[in-house]
Parts: structure tokens; C-alpha cells; sequence
């Protein structure tokens, strides 16, 4: 049987260059919620992130990973979504220049490090935030 030589196209991402990151969290759901995401950051033309929670679900791969055992990032813009903001994450994220979260439990940590919070659905949300920038 003939080899057949497949070349693998990879892209290795390199946040910590990145001036603006969308990241996601377990609170995205699935992998269509992360399309959504990705929309929001090319419209921004950011890069795409996550937490430890997204990449174990497969919804991102490992090497978007921010976080204590993932990248250290320090965009102007943060942006995370349905993310708690453990310890671990908010280890990658912190000297992020402006932080914006978006999350639907007003309790959750990650508003500590916000410096805009939006407590709300993020299916709701994104679609919007992604119409106003696409109109501004
Ligand atoms: C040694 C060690 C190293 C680690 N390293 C890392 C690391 O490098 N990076 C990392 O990220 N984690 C790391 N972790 C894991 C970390 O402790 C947390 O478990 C993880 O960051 C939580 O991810 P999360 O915020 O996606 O999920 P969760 O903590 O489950 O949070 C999900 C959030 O989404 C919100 N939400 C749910 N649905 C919606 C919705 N529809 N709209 C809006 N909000 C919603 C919820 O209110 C909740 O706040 C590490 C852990 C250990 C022990």
C-alpha cells in the first residue's frame, strides 16, 4: 500500500501577544456556545481562550489554555465568559490591562478582577455585544 504524506496544518497560538482575548468557560456549554465566542473575537480581532473546564470538554484546544498550568496572558481587553474566575484562571488573566466578565451568578469571584461585570446569560449577552461592535 503507498505512504500517503498528510501534512497536518497547526496553528500554535500565542495569547500572550494577543491585545485582545475572548475566553470561555464551563458556563459556554458546548461548542456552538464557543462559535459564538469566536465570532466575538474576530469582530473584536482578538484571539480565543478558555479555561481548564473548556479545554477537558474539548469545546478548545490545550494550547488556548489561560491559567496556573496554561498561558499567561496580558491583553488590553479580557473578556470571559461563564467563567467563575478561580484561582488557578485568574493566575493567567490577572494583568490583563481592562477585564469585562460576563457571567449570570452576580456572586461569582470573577467580578473581584472585573472592572466591567455583566451579570447576565451569556447566550443573551454575546449575541448583543457582537451586533453593537458589528454596528459601531
Ligand atoms: C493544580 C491546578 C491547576 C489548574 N490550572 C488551571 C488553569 O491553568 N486554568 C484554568 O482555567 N483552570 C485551572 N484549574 C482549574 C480551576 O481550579 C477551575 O476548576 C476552573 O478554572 C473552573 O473553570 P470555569 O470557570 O470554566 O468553570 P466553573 O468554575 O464551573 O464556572 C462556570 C461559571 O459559568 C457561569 N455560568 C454558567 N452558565 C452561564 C451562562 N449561561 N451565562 C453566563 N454565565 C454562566 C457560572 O455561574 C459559573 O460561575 C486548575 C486546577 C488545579 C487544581
Amino acid at each position: 500500500m503507498p505512504l500517503e504524506l498528510v501534512t497536518e496544518e497547526k496553528r500554535s497560538v500565542n495569547l500572550s501577544e494577543a491585545r485582545v482575548i475572548v475566553a470561555g468557560g464551563r458556563g459556554v456549554g458546548n461548542q456552538e456556545g464557543f462559535e459564538a465566542l469566536r465570532e466575538l473575537a474576530s469582530a473584536l480581532g482578538g484571539e480565543i481562550a478558555g479555561t481548564r473546564v473548556a479545554v477537558e470538554e474539548g469545546w478548545i484546544s490545550a494550547d488556548h489554555q489561560v491559567g496556573q498550568t496554561g498561558q499567561s496572558v496580558r491583553p488590553e481587553l479580557y473578556i470571559a465568559c461563564g467563567i467563575s474566575g478561580a484561582i488557578q484562571h485568574r493566575a493567567g488573566m490577572m494583568d490583563s490591562r481592562y477585564i469585562v466578565a460576563v457571567n449570570r451568578d452576580p456572586r461569582a469571584p470573577i467580578f473581584q478582577v472585573a472592572d466591567w461585570g455583566i451579570v447576565g446569560d451569556l447566550h443573551d449577552v454575546v449575541p448583543r455585544m457582537i451586533e453593537q461592535i458589528r454596528s459601531a
